[in-house]
């Protein structure tokens, strides 16, 4: 029951990509695909996740080195949080991958970004918006005693999930099942996709959290900076459900062409 470590669940990530226009045409020379649309900051296609003026679908790429494959229940908890929050008429579809270890665990953002250029296959194609999600075998290199990080959003459709570190979590003694720690982790990147809190997606009435920027500071919303896993982790497993977006969150989304 001594479980009161706050776990950070998200790293604060606004990585500027300055050469990457660079490498999208470099690679755009080699392999024929337009990569660009996909290489722009987190935030940046808040509006074409969430609504469907210009892309009527997701198609969302999860890949994982074995051993740290997310869980059926996960997939559908994701699905089921896209549709209520996204307008996509022709659907939201996710694809999972096997590949093998990077060997660079453990991690700072700058490999996750090299391995999603050798990984990622899946990029914007006509009216279908594609995002990249990667399980990672290994932790981020910055984790200590108090505060872990468990995944991470980077650029406008991309995030990491620190696989081993969830496990970790998850094997821990009254900690909630690992699919409601590996859905809160995933649904919670996914609203930084979507431009939350203000970047991406503006506010429309005040709910910044004053030290933690792109978080809300509203209670129990799925998209606070940190998850308490004290009294947090038994309501988790009461009721086997994972937190949701607060009101002011959805207004937000809403705003900004989201349901
Ligand atoms: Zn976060
Ligand atoms: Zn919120």
């Amino acid at each position: 029951m001594n479980f009161q470590k706050t776990l950070s669940i998200c790293l604060l990530v606004l990585v500027f990509l300055g050469c990457s226009k660079d490498d999208s045409s470099f690679d755009e020379r080699n392999s024929g695909i337009d990569k660009s649309a996909n290489l722009k900051t987190l935030g940046a296609s808040a509006n074409e996740l969430l609504s469907d003026e210009k892309f009527t679908s997701i198609r969302i790429e999860m890949v994982y080195v074995p051993g740290f494959e997310p869980s059926q229940i996960t997939l559908d908890n994701l699905i089921d949080f896209l549709k209520e929050r996204t307008f996509k008429p022709d659907g939201v579809s996710i694809t999972t991958r096997a590949v093998a270890t990077s060997g660079k665990a453990p991690f700072n953002i700058d490999e996750i970004v090299e391995i999603e250029a050798d990984e990622r296959l899946l990029f914007n194609a006509g009216d279908e918006i594609t995002v990249y999600i990667y399980f990672a075998d290994g932790s981020h290199e910055d984790d200590n005693n108090t505060k872990v990080i468990l995944g991470s959003a980077y650029r406008n459709t991309s995030m990491v999930i620190y696989g081993k570190t969830l496990r970790a979590i998850a094997s821990r003694t009254n900690a909630p099942d690992k699919s409601m720690v590996e859905s809160t982790v995933v649904n919670h990147e996914f609203g930084h996709l979507f431009g939350l809190v203000d970047v991406g997606s503006p506010m429309q009435v005040n709910h910044q959290d004053n030290e933690s920027a792109a978080h809300c500071n509203v209670d129990d919303c799925l998209m606070l900076a940190n998850v308490s896993f004290g009294s947090g982790i038994l309501d988790m497993t009461d009721h086997n459900e994972i937190p949701q977006l607060e009101d002011l969150c959805i207004r937000d989304l809403q705003a900004n062409g989201g349901r």
